[in-house]
């Protein structure tokens, strides 16, 4: 039998349904997990805003959903969309950073690596930034600094909780020092925000690295992590060769990190936006412009409890 029968031969032995299944693999209906290989419904998936349903593998979320999932409907409303980066070192590796620009614009629909913006979190005003990983491996350049900083010197003015989902390679390398910068930049505003003592939590998901890390992704007043995000500056096998010394398991990860002191909780995603809306009606004093609903108590059910000295 020549190689072409057997390939018909298979083509037609082959169950129907795994034949449909395959095609929607292919067109989307169904996500197989990295973590644990079952296949899920996409439609149930998103429905459990990304979480595996089998193992509870947290996949990957774009900054849009990321949004959906935290703001309530309608009241999202952009900060400072028109900033656009620009290629001021005229860096060219592979290709030219301005048509990798180009090119990751158009197959995301972002203009960079943040969407930053205000809304409501279960009727309570927010201040929040959301890093896209898809854009650059949601490096930090001039752009993502600069908005990010924006939006923290927005809520300092108008006195709003600060939420900001990292999800970050850390600094980008095609704008050099102008992209450290924005470490000290953001730093600085995040400074300046502390001082009127409102509230800043970072939630750290999967990866956060690099200068993103060195800087605002650990200046939170609380900061909330991912199930097993990993969480870094250096990758593992950079420190490993400069120290010469093998890292324990686990290192890098979001458990590592809270047994260690770094996180003060790991929040699973289908959690996140009651244990937010719990922490910044606890901050109530703090905000005082916060309309609260009349009456309605602020998510009693919550099983997190934290203490936050000010
Ligand atoms: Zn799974």
């Amino acid at each position: 039998m020549s190689l072409l029968d057997w390939f018909a031969n298979r083509e037609k032995s082959e169950p129907i349904i795994q034949k449909r299944q395959e095609r929607e693999i292919a067109d989307g209906l169904w996500t197989k997990c990295v973590a644990c290989d079952v296949l899920t419904y996409t439609k149930d998936l998103r429905a459990n805003q990304l979480v595996c349903t089998e193992c509870g593998h947290h996949m990957r979320v774009d900054s849009d959903e990321r949004i959906a999932q935290l703001i309530d409907d309608g009241t999202w409303k952009s900060l400072n969309e028109h900033l656009k980066p620009t290629d001021p070192l005229k860096f060219f590796d592979r290709k030219a950073y301005s048509d990798r620009l180009k090119d990751t614009q158009e197959k995301t629909g972002l203009i960079d690596a943040v969407q930053t913006g205000t809304g409501l979190v279960d009727g309570l005003p927010l201040a929040l930034g959301v890093m896209d990983f898809r854009f650059m491996g949601g490096s930090m350049g001039s752009v993502v600094g600069e908005k990010l900083c924006r939006l923290v010197e927005y809520a300092t003015q108008e006195r709003l909780p600060v939420v900001i989902v990292c999800a970050s390679g850390g600094a980008r390398m095609q704008e050099g020092m102008l992209s450290l910068m924005q470490m000290a930049k953001i730093a600085g505003a995040l400074a300046l925000y502390r001082d009127k003592q409102l509230l800043y939590i970072p939630v750290l998901t999967h990866p956060t690295t690099g200068g993103v890390t060195a800087s605002f992704a650990m200046l939170g007043d609380i900061i909330l992590a991912e199930p097993k995000a990993t969480i870094g500056f250096a990758g593992r096998r950079v420190i490993e060769q400069t120290l010469r010394e093998k890292l324990p398991e686990g290192f890098q990860t979001s458990e590592y990190l809270l047994k260690h002191g770094f996180v003060d909780a790991i929040v699973s995603r289908t959690q996140l936006k009651k244990i937010l809306a719990q922490l910044i009606s606890l901050h109530q004093p703090f905000f005082p412009v916060i309309p609260l609903l009349k009456g309605e108590a602020s998510h009693p059910e919550s099983e997190l409890s934290l203490k936050v000295d000010r």
